[in-house]
This record gives structure tokens, sequence and C-alpha cells, in this order.
């Protein structure tokens, strides 16, 4: 199946859920009901308050575009321009963060699944030393995938085994390593405190390595995935974000305020619990797929 057919039926709930202020749209005149139950819609999905006024007023006032045209350009200026994947290529430590549940460990394992089939040498380190079951859960992808990783669910130190785990990546000569991290701790500036110490052992003893900070968010929280997200940035960089469960939402407009508000770049989502569940974000496919046709067709 080709990526952008993928893209179009992750969304199919949200979607659904604004199609028919958008079928209206084509069929008659603007009309203030109309705009209202479009705001409606687009609010429900999750696009957020600012980008929806923005498309409201412009639809108000521009009598001459037409108005499917206006609403992706709206939403296309509220989105990435540029792919930010390559960032994670050679020599790089991806942490993966974010709140239990949101499918860190799940998404470590296909995005290492993803890189590998990039030609990149692939090491996985468990984290998580808080959740025994996530470390179980992350060597059996890791064999599976037939893949090297370290997690030494005895320790119940995340850096000493983050230390270990770089040794051995940088003795295979690994490309990219994925680090799965906690998602709990008491407070958030405990949880932020251990991310950053993490952060200070790669730069002190792992120069050659760059690190890039993926939040994993649970698209069908919707706007308290919003929240988790400006927790998380307040403390912490955040090089991007991988939208998880959007197979299962109709909340997936959340890849609009993540980067309006919080200037985080989503740059994968997640669609479904296996392994290649996991496509790269392309702004112009979501946009595509949030809108659709009239036939509920591709563009
Ligand atoms: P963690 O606690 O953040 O490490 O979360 P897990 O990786 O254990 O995932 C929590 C649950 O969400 C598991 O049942 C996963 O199979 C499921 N999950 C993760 N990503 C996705 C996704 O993209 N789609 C769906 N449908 N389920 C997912």
């Amino acid at each position: 199946m080709k990526l952008r057919t993928k893209f179009f039926k992750a969304l199919n709930r949200t979607r659904s859920s604004i199609s028919e202020p958008i079928k209206a749209l084509k069929r008659k005149r603007i009309d203030e009901n109309l705009l209202i139950q479009l705001e409606t819609s687009l609010i429900s999905s999750d696009v957020g308050l600012t980008t929806t006024d923005i498309i409201i007023e412009k639809l108000k006032k521009d009598k001459t575009t037409e108005p499917i045209s206006l609403i992706k350009s709206v939403l296309s200026n509220h989105l990435p321009k540029k792919d930010n994947i390559s960032k994670i290529l050679s020599e790089t430590v991806v942490f993966i963060v974010g709140v239990n549940g949101t499918g860190k460990t799940t998404t470590s394992a296909k995005l290492a699944n993803y890189l590998s089939k990039q030609n990149q040498k692939l090491f996985m380190i468990g984290a998580d030393t808080y959740r025994a079951a996530a470390a179980a859960q992350l060597e059996e992808w890791a064999n599976r995938m037939k893949m090297d990783i370290v997690c030494n669910s005895q320790s119940g130190d995340p850096s000493a085994v983050l230390f270990d785990g770089l040794k051995s990546a940088k003795k295979k000569a690994s490309d990219i390593i994925i680090v799965d991290t906690a998602g709990r701790l008491h407070t958030y500036k405990n949880l932020m405190a251990e991310l950053e110490k993490m952060v200070r052992i790669v730069d002190k003893h792992f120069v050659e390595f760059k690190i890039n900070t993926l939040l994993t968010i649970d698209a069908s929280l919707g706007q308290n995935s919003l929240i988790q997200a400006r927790e998380f940035a307040k403390l912490f960089k955040i090089d991007g974000a991988i939208l998880t469960k959007m197979d299962g939402t109709a909340k997936g407009g959340i890849a609009i305020p993540l980067y309006e508000e919080l200037k985080i770049p989503v740059m994968f989502i997640g669609i479904g619990e296996q392994l290649n569940d996991l496509i790269p974000f392309n702004p112009e496919d979501y946009v595509n797929s949030l809108i659709g046709n009239d036939d509920n067709t591709e563009q």
C-alpha cells in the first residue's frame, strides 16, 4: 500500500468527523450556520482554536478563493515545511520520551524497524528501569528484528543502563541508538532531571553522537496530549513528536496545534500495533487526508 493511502486510511475517523461541513462548503453558499458547524467540527478534531479562528475569519472575508483550497492552505501554513527525519540519520542517540501508555516502547521498536530499512545500523537501549515489562517487551521486539539491545532490568539506574548500552553500541559501530526512557516518576521535575542526566552522559562521554529527543503523543487524548507536550517542552528540548494511535482516533488534527503553539514538528505517525505500523509524517498528505474529497477518495 502506498504511503499516502496509509495516511488517508489512518485519518478516516478524523476526516469523517469534519466531512459534513466540508461537503456543504462545496455545494452551497457559505452562511453563518455552516461556519458554526465547520468551527465546531474543526475544534472537536483538535485542529486548535487559533487555526480554526483563522480559517473561519478567512472564509468570511475572502469571497474569491475556493473555500477548500483556502482551508488547506491555512492548515499547510501551520505545519513544518521540511522533513526532519534526515536529522536522525547517522551517529544519533534518539531518546524516546513521553508519558506511560502513550506508546513509547512500541514506538521505539517501530522506529528501529523503520530506520534499519534506511540502511542504518540500529542499537536499542531499554532504559525504562521502573517498568520491568517495558524492558521485556522491548527485548522481545529486538529479538524479533535480530537487533542488538541492552536493557538490564536488574539495575534501577537508567543512566547506568544507558552508559552500558552506549559502550556496546560504539563497539558495534552502530549508526543510531534508540533509547526507550521511563514515562513516570513522582513528578515531572524528577522525570526531567533524570532525562537531563541521560543527555549529559551522551554529551560528556559519547561526543561523536548527536542527540535527538522525540516525544510520543497519544493522538486519541486530544487536548490532554497537548497539555503533556507543553509540560515536557517547558523543561526539556523536544526535537520532534511521534503521534501514536492515529488509526483509532477522530482527534487527528493535533499535529496542527503542536506545531503552531509549541513548534514541535510531527515526524512520524503510529497507525497500529505492529512493527510496520509507523509512517513518516508528510504535511501535504496529512492535509489532504484531513480534508479529503467529495467522494471520500484520495486527492
Ligand atoms: P508506553 O507505556 O508508553 O511504553 O506504551 P506502550 O508502547 O506499552 O503502548 C501502550 C499500548 O498502546 C500498547 O497496547 C500498544 O500496542 C498500543 N499502541 C502503541 N502505538 C499504537 C498505535 O500507533 N496504534 C494503536 N492502535 N495502538 C498502539
